[in-house]
């Protein structure tokens, strides 16, 4: 996020300033004179949000004042920042693991903390007093152990869950406001989620640690039993929000007021999180109203509302209603939607939708003909196909292997299904880069397939994300193919190549303007770069075209 955020200077005079604005911390003044002189202006973005509380939506923030795309809605530093709370099973075995005390990427194995043996990136990092000796009190790994092993032995999941239950220690304040947080302890019992955290979190923390810390020293922390632990397991899945470091190391936050935020599946508030400071800023993904509730995404909103509902329930155990759930075309993106099959004596060209999308057994009935199929059919249907599409996705397919696997799913799905989507997806950055399919051998019929195809795509982005926030890079990716079709038929017909070619620019343009939310992954650096070389290209294009002419 670096130093465009926070200003160290006097706005009035320019002078570097040392008194915040107490309100939002956000500007410095040089004295009580400039700041009174600043207000009239600065109330405008000064907290422009408040609290407030409802039995349905619990704690939730609402804008106070209309607030524009980018600003800064607030600052805020972390109640607790550690490890990734969920470990991919590759990640389980991986030999390279964020370092215990900078979150730099370090092999395991190669150096450790002195006192606790937990893999640092330098004999020199050291980490927090407190957690480190409460770690040393486990037992040491056995000798020569493999990096599976060695990262089960150290587990990261565990140890965001003691450096929660230390703040009862550290930090009095920040302790009771993360014990204000829900923890849905209740749904959790008997649930797989529990057992998970008892296997993976509680026991691990007791047995190796905390037994022995209350027997040598009894009087360190008040409370550190089971339930304790549970309590605080079910307050981070709950919470938690996912911090990529520009290295790839991904981390999870609880921060009091972030966290407040209500869900939606389309999102109006994005978030920065600055690795020095560990401070967590909340920006307004577009132009947003007084009265807007502020609002992030706890789920992946290229997935279906079944999915997403699901994925909901599952870990944060609420059914989500918001506009995007209740409506069964999805602001008519239709990524839910199935093709019709008709029946035996008729084919049909209708679509299914959900009849009620926010319940797990909602019929599916045909817009055009009386065909209604159940719940248990879609869903068996979508795992079907989940498995065909990861599975080819997975294999780096080729362009015809790709149309094919399309051909046959447009039989039951529609055009804009999730499926489809991401079989497109991939599909657009074939035509153009495949070996023997480079953009100059394309048929001028493969040309505009592609261009169409990247249209369809821009336009489920725009309807499920029309801020960008969570779907930047895929609408960069198609913005860049885009510009190639557009630049190739550019050179094919010169007489409307300088039109083309502004065309052209105009997208990439805009792809700049999306890829300001994305500036600090690592994925969104490597593709920033890219588009930085394809501007120049296009750039290039147009002079040699004219040149040409
Ligand atoms: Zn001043
Ligand atoms: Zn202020
Ligand atoms: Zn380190
Ligand atoms: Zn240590
Ligand atoms: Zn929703
Ligand atoms: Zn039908």
């Amino acid at each position: 996020m670096g130093s465009s955020t926070l200003s160290l200077n006097c706005p009035v005079c320019g002078v570097a300033a040392s008194q915040a604005c107490t309100r939002c911390k956000l500007v410095r003044y040089c004295d009580r004179e400039h700041q009174k002189q600043h207000w009239p202006q600065h109330k405008r973005c000064c907290r422009p949000f408040r609290e407030e509380q409802d039995p349905q939506l619990g704690r939730y923030l609402v804008a106070t004042q209309d607030i524009a795309a980018n600003q800064i809605i607030f600052v805020e530093p972390p109640l607790v920042v550690g490890p990734k709370w969920y470990l991919s099973e590759a990640e389980k075995e991986a030999p390279i693991v964020p370092c215990v005390g900078c979150y730099t990427p370090c092999r395991v194995g190669k150096h450790q903390c002195r006192s606790c043996h937990w893999p640092v990136c330098s004999p020199a990092c050291t980490h927090e007093a407190l957690e480190c000796s409460v770690l040393s009190l486990g037992p040491a790994p056995a000798g020569r152990a493999d990096a599976r092993s060695l990262n089960d032995y150290f587990r990261g999941d565990a140890l965001l869950v003691l450096k929660c239950l230390l703040l009862q220690r550290q930090n009095p304040e920040k302790w009771a406001a993360l014990l204000e947080m829900q923890s849905h302890e209740e749904e959790r019992q008997g649930t797989e989620l529990h057992e998970e955290a008892e296997k993976r979190v509680v026991s691990y923390l007791d047995k190796r640690f905390l037994r022995r810390l209350r027997q040598t020293k009894p009087n360190l922390l008040e409370e550190s039993g089971t339930q304790l632990l549970h309590r605080l397991c079910g307050i981070i899945e709950t919470n938690y929000m996912v911090i990529e470091l520009p290295t790839g190391v991904e981390l999870s936050g609880l921060f009091r007021q972030a966290c407040m935020m209500e869900h939606a599946c389309q999102p109006n508030c994005y978030f920065q999180f600055d690795t020095i400071s560990q401070q967590i800023a909340v920006r307004a993904g577009g132009n947003l109203r007084k009265g807007d509730h502020l609002q992030i995404t706890y789920t992946n909103i290229l997935w279906g509302t079944q999915m997403r509902q699901h994925h909901l329930r599952m870990t944060k155990h609420f059914t989500c209603h918001c506009p995007r759930c209740t409506d069964p075309t999805e602001y008519g993106s239709y990524v839910s939607a199935l093709a019709c099959l008709g029946d035996v004596n008729q084919t049909c060209s209708g679509t299914h939708l959900p009849v009620d999308p926010v319940e797990e057994d909602t019929q599916w009935k045909c817009n055009t003909c009386p065909m209604i199929v159940d719940a248990a059919y879609v869903s068996e249907l979508q795992t079907h196909m989940t498995d065909q599409v990861e599975g080819m996705l997975a294999g780096c397919p080729r362009a015809n292997e790709v149309e094919l696997l399309l051909a046959r799913l447009s039989q039951m799905l529609h055009p804009n299904h999730f499926h489809m989507f991401n079989l497109k997806h991939t599909l657009i950055q074939l035509y153009g880069n495949e070996a023997g399919l480079e953009l100059a051998s394309l048929s001028s019929g493969q040309l505009e397939r592609k261009l169409r195809l990247c249209n369809e795509l821009y336009d489920v982005c725009r309807r499920l994300d029309p801020y960008s926030i969570k779907l930047a890079i895929y609408v960069t990716v198609i913005l860049i193919e885009i510009a190639h079709a557009l630049e190739e038929q550019a050179r094919r017909a010169p007489a409307e190549g300088a039109s083309l070619l502004e065309q052209a620019q105009a997208r990439l343009k805009e792809a700049q303007e999306v890829m300001v939310k994305e500036h600090d992954s690592v994925a969104g650096k490597k593709l920033s770069d890219k588009l930085q070389r394809e501007i120049f290209d296009c750039e290039k294009l147009v002079l040699t075209l004219a040149y040409n002419k």
